[in-house]
């Protein structure tokens, strides 16, 4: 795919993580937002990007220097101890799991892809919030069992339950047919039947928890039937919801920053959501300027876009 277009995608998530920082944890309508805010719940500046970003940026250089999952380890642990990948060297946030995750490796020397908690407890969003650039630099493998296999060894690092794993394959493999220009309509017709011939029998068995938002009409779900807590299950309704009913990836960003709840990771998975279905578009400029230490995210994007991109 053109470097432009994967340039524009990981930027839109990244303006929705930073949009959805300052009101992360609120209750749905008791605030809104209508543009970039700073402070709220983190004390963070204006346009300051979270975990969500930063983990996205590790797997991005990962990507970028063909490292392996023990890399990809060393720089999560960057991440956690040394703020590595974050606006101003100081990691503000970071998930249970994932942290669970970076202690199992390097306290207990787990293999990388043994190290996520294979709980059904376990089901955050921390591994759904990360993995976009997996999804672009799939875009041209042809064979689903080799997508499927990479995203789930991508997503066991830190989520091991089977139900975490199916919503990484729903979420890219969705992403994957509309970068091949399927419309979202389509993709959401015919991605599941796609995923259920070939995923194996534990994750298929996890098929009801995603099953009422598989469906073309998603958008006439009503706001009250989507819920944007963290449980993986939730944060990819909500994505997904936000997205279609979205007409622009400005729209589809103050969907889900307006939702309440987990709002940096939904709205960073619309906003990316949302970049891939209306590829002609940009996010509004006075956001996307907003965003603190762009030196630092350019440094993890142009290598990675210039590797994969065309
Ligand atoms: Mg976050």
């Amino acid at each position: 795919m053109q470097a432009a277009q994967m340039r524009q995608i990981l930027y839109a998530g990244i303006v929705g993580d930073a949009f959805g920082v300052p009101v992360e944890f609120n209750e749905r309508d008791t605030y809104r937002v209508t543009t970039m805010t700073g402070q709220g719940t983190w004390e963070q500046p204006r346009g300051s990007w979270s975990d969500d970003t930063s983990l996205t940026l590790a797997l991005m250089d990962n990507l970028t220097t063909d490292g392996t999952y023990a890399d990809l380890f060393e720089r999560f642990q960057a991440f956690m101890m040394w703020g590595a990948y974050t606006p101003r060297d100081e990691t503000f946030d970071i998930g249970k799991t994932c942290a669970h995750a970076i202690r199992n490796r390097f306290i207990n020397q787990l293999a990388p892809t043994a190290c996520g908690d294979p709980s059904e407890f376990a089901n955050g969003n921390g591994a759904l919030m990360r993995l976009a650039p997996l999804a672009l630099v799939l875009s041209d493998e042809a064979d689903i069992t080799t997508r499927l296999q990479l995203t789930r060894d991508y997503t066991a690092m830190t989520h091991r339950h089977p139900r975490a794993i199916l919503g990484s394959y729903l979420y890219l493999e969705c992403l994957h047919a509309m970068l091949s220009g399927v419309p979202l309509r389509t993709a959401l017709a015919t991605v599941p039947a796609q995923v259920q011939a070939v995923a194996e029998p534990e994750v298929i068995a996890e098929w009801a928890h995603y099953a009422p938002y598989l469906t073309p009409t998603i958008s006439e779900l009503s706001r009250n039937q989507i819920r944007s807590t963290g449980y993986v299950v939730d944060t990819f309704g909500a994505a997904l919801w936000c997205t279609a009913k979205a007409q622009t990836i400005q729209e589809a960003i103050l969907l889900a920053a307006n939702l309440g709840g987990d709002t940096d990771t939904v709205a960073t998975i619309a906003a990316t959501w949302a970049a891939v279905r209306y590829p002609t578009q940009t996010v509004p400029t006075s956001w996307q300027a907003a965003l603190v230490n762009p030196a630092r995210l350019a440094a993890y994007i142009e290598p990675f876009v210039t590797k994969f991109g065309h």
